[in-house]
C-alpha cells in the first residue's frame, strides 16, 4: 500500500464509524446559517454577545479607519518588525482594566495554550490538569514534557488538595491548570476554592483558561476572576478574542517578568507573524465597551436559563450554568437524529460525539448568543 492508500484506508474507517469530519460549505446571514440550501437559526455560535453581525459596530469601527491606517498585515514577527504600536495599545488597556502588571497577546488561544506551559514548565514542574481542559491545553501540556502531568477528575478539587499534598514535596513548582466555563459541559469550575489551595503552598501557581468566560461573566465583562474578585490571585490568565468579543487573537494577563520571560522563551510567539494591526484596533474598539455590555451579558444568562428550565421540563439534566447549555442524549447514533431532526425545523444545533465527549454523553451543543430571543428559545423543539 502507499502513502495515500494509507491514507485513504483510515479515512475510510472513520466513515464507516460515522466519524469522518467534512468542511461544511455554508454561509453566514446575520443570525442565521443557510447550508444545503436551508436557512436555519444559528445556535452554535462562540458570538455570546452578538457583535459578530453588528453592522452599527462596524460601521463606528469603518469611520476610525483612513487607507493611510487600515493595516491589513504585520508582515512580521513582533519581535522583528511586527510590533506596531496598537500592541501596545491593546496590551495596555488589558492591564489596566483587569488591574495587572503585564497583559501579552497571541495570534489565538491555540499558540497561547500550546506556548505559554511549554515555557514555563521544567523537569521539576508538575501540571495538575482538569480532565476536561481543552485540546489546546492537552497539546501544551504534550510539549511541556519533561514536565509530568496529573489530570484530576472534572472539578473534583478534593482530589487535586489530595494531589498537591501528596506531590508538593516532590516537585519545584506544580501549576494547577483549568478552564473557568468548560466548554462542552457549560459548568464553571470554583475559582476562590482553586486560590484556597494555591496559596496553601508557595511553590503552587494557577492558571485559568476563560475562552468562554470573557466578556460574559463579571461585572464588566471580564470575565469569572472578575466577579469571583480573584483576578490579581491568578498567575496566568488567559482568555481569548474569537469569541465573546467577535474579533481573533488571545492575551494573558501575568507578571512583567511572567511577561518577558514569555516574550524570550515562548515559541509561539516568537515564530510567528503576528496578527494584522486592523484586528488588534478593531479587538481594542470592542474591548473598550465591554464594560457597556451589561444587558447583552444579562440577555445571554437569561436565555441560558430560560433553556434549561425546558431541558428540565423534558427531564434532561444538564451540567451547565452558563451559555453553552448541552442537552445529553446519550448514544451518538440518537444524538446525530435528533440535531437532523432540529435542523429540519430551523434551527443549526450540531451534536458532539466522542471522543470530543466520553462515551455515552453525545449531547446537542447549544451555545447561545444574545442576538437570540426569549421566544425563539420557546420555540426550539426539544
Ligand atoms: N481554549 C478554549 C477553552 C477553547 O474553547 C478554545 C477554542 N475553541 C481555545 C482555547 C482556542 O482558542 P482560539 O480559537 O483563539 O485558538
Amino acid at each position: 500500500m502507499n502513502f495515500t492508500q494509507e491514507l485513504k484506508q483510515e479515512l475510510d474507517a472513520l466513515q464507516a464509524k460515522g466519524n469522518l469530519r467534512r468542511l461544511p460549505a455554508l454561509e453566514h446571514d446575520g443570525r442565521y446559517i443557510c447550508t444545503n440550501g436551508q436557512r436555519m437559526l444559528n445556535l452554535s455560535s462562540n458570538d455570546y454577545l452578538g457583535l459578530a453581525a453588528d453592522i452599527e459596530l462596524r460601521k463606528e469601527f469603518l469611520e476610525t479607519l483612513t487607507p493611510e491606517t487600515f493595516l491589513p498585515t504585520s508582515s512580521s514577527s513582533r519581535l522583528l518588525t511586527g510590533n506596531f504600536h496598537i500592541y501596545d495599545e491593546l496590551e495596555d488597556e488589558l492591564a489596566r482594566l483587569f488591574g495587572t502588571e503585564a497583559a501579552l497577546v497571541f495570534n489565538c488561544g491555540y499558540h497561547a495554550n500550546t506556548g505559554i506551559l511549554p515555557a514555563v514548565a521544567d523537569g521539576q514542574t508538575l501540571i495538575l490538569a482538569d480532565k476536561l481542559v481543552h485540546a489546546s491545553l492537552i497539546d501544551g501540556i504534550r510539549l511541556a514534557a519533561p514536565a509530568r502531568c496529573i489530570r484530576y477528575r472534572h472539578n473534583d478539587l478534593n482530589q487535586l488538595e489530595r494531589l498537591i499534598s501528596q506531590h508538593g514535596d516532590e516537585y519545584r513548582r506544580i501549576i494547577i491548570v483549568t478552564e473557568s466555563v468548560f466548554s462542552m459541559d457549560g459548568d464553571r469550575t470554583d475559582l476562590r476554592e482553586l486560590v484556597r489551595l494555591k496559596r496553601s503552598r508557595d511553590n503552587v501557581l494557577l492558571y485559568v483558561d476563560e475562552a468562554h468566560g470573557f466578556g460574559v461573566f463579571g461585572p464588566t465583562g471580564l470575565g469569572c476572576a472578575e466577579e469571583e474578585g480573584c483576578i490579581g490571585d491568578i498567575d496566568f490568565l488567559v482568555g481569548t478574542f474569537g469569541k465573546a468579543v467577535a474579533s481573533a487573537g488571545a492575551y494573558v494577563l501575568c507578571s512583567r517578568t511572567v511577561r518577558e520571560y514569555l516574550v524570550n522563551r515562548m515559541r509561539p510567539f516568537i515564530f510567528t507573524t503576528a496578527l494584522p494591526p486592523v484586528c488588534i484596533a478593531w479587538t481594542l474598539f470592542i474591548v473598550r465597551r465591554l464594560a457597556g455590555m451589561n444587558e447583552r451579558r444579562k440577555h445571554v444568562q437569561h436565555l441560558g436559563e430560560r433553556l434549561r428550565s425546558r431541558l428540565a421540563e423534558q427531564g434532561y439534566t444538564t451540567p451547565s450554568v452558563s451559555q453553552i447549555v448541552p442537552m445529553i442524549v446519550g448514544p451518538s447514533a440518537d444524538t446525530v437524529i435528533r440535531a437532523e431532526n432540529l435542523q429540519r425545523h430551523g434551527f443549526y444545533a450540531l451534536p458532539v460525539r466522542p471522543p470530543t465527549v466520553p462515551e455515552g454523553t453525545s449531547r446537542i451543543r447549544f451555545s447561545l448568543t444574545a442576538a437570540l430571543t426569549e421566544e425563539e428559545i420557546d420555540r426550539i423543539p426539544l
